[in-house]
C-alpha cells in the first residue's frame, strides 16, 4: 500500500527572505495557531484551514528550484509545531536535500511555545533544526532593535553547530527590516515589526489614497 502523501496547512511561501534570519532565506509560514497572543501581527495564520492544505512535495520542488543565494530555510506561523508531522517530513527532506549542497544552509524554526515544552514534546523535530526562537509574542516586552524576535521574552537557541556559527554570537542590533511582498492579491509585510507599525503603515496608505480592507493584525 502507498503511503498517503504528506500535506502541510500553508499560509505562504516566500523567496528571498532578508528579515527573519542571516542572509537570504525561503519563508515558509505555517497555517493554524491555537496560541492567540495579544497583539499578534500575524492573526490570518491562526485558523486551522485544511484548505490552505499544500502536498509537501510541491513545498519540496518549489524549494528544490530557488535560486542562489540561498542561505537558508525559515519556518514560521502559525505554529509551526501544531503540525509536527509534517514538520518533521519536511525538515527531514530539507536534512537530505541540503547534504547534497555546496553552500551550508540553516534551519530556523520559529515557535510559540516555550523551548522546555518543545524539548519534552518534540526532541525528535529539535533535532533538525539549527536555531529556534521560542516563546510567545508579549506586546509589553517588544524590545525596539531586536532584529529577529518580537519581544524580549522570545528566546533565540543555537542548536547545532552551523547554528552556533550564525546563531551564538550577538543578535544583530539596528532597527529591523521589513520587506514587503505582493502576491496573490495579498500585500506580505515580512520581519518584525513594533506595536503599532503596521497600523502608522495602514495610515499612511491611506493618506496616499490607498484602502487596506483585511488586515492581519486585527481580529
Ligand atoms: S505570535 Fe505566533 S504564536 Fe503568537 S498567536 Fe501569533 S502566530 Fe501564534
Amino acid at each position: 500500500m502507498t503511503a498517503a502523501p504528506v500535506r502541510l496547512m500553508l499560509n505562504k511561501a516566500h523567496y528571498p527572505v532578508t528579515s527573519l534570519g542571516p542572509g537570504t532565506r525561503a519563508g515558509i509560514w505555517t497555517q493554524g495557531c491555537t496560541i492567540g497572543c495579544a497583539g499578534c501581527v500575524s492573526q490570518d495564520t491562526w485558523a486551522a484551514d485544511p484548505g490552505t492544505s499544500v502536498d509537501l512535495a510541491a513545498l519540496q520542488d518549489w524549494l528544490a528550484g530557488l535560486p542562489e543565494p540561498l542561505d537558508g530555510i525559515t519556518v514560521s506561523g502559525g505554529e509551526p509545531f501544531q503540525q509536527p508531522e509534517a514538520l518533521a517530513a519536511l525538515l527531514e527532506w530539507v536534512g537530505r536535500w541540503r547534504r547534497e549542497r555546496s553552500a551550508p544552509l540553516d534551519v530556523l524554526v520559529y515557535s510559540g511555545y516555550q523551548l522546555a515544552r518543545l524539548r519534552r514534546e518534540h526532541p525528535g523535530l529539535l533535532a533538525r533544526c539549527d536555531a529556534v526562537i521560542t516563546g510567545p509574542y508579549v506586546e509589553r516586552l517588544h524590545t525596539p532593535g531586536l532584529r529577529w524576535r518580537g519581544s524580549g521574552n522570545q528566546r533565540l537557541t543555537a542548536l547545532t553547530a552551523l547554528g552556533h556559527e550564525r546563531y551564538g554570537g550577538p543578535e544583530p542590533g539596528g532597527a529591523p527590516p521589513m520587506q514587503v511582498a505582493v502576491a496573490d492579491g495579498r500585500i506580505w509585510f515580512i520581519g518584525v515589526p513594533g506595536p503599532g507599525d503596521l497600523d502608522r503603515l495602514e495610515a499612511r496608505l491611506r493618506a496616499s489614497g490607498i484602502t487596506v480592507e483585511e488586515v492581519s493584525w486585527r481580529s
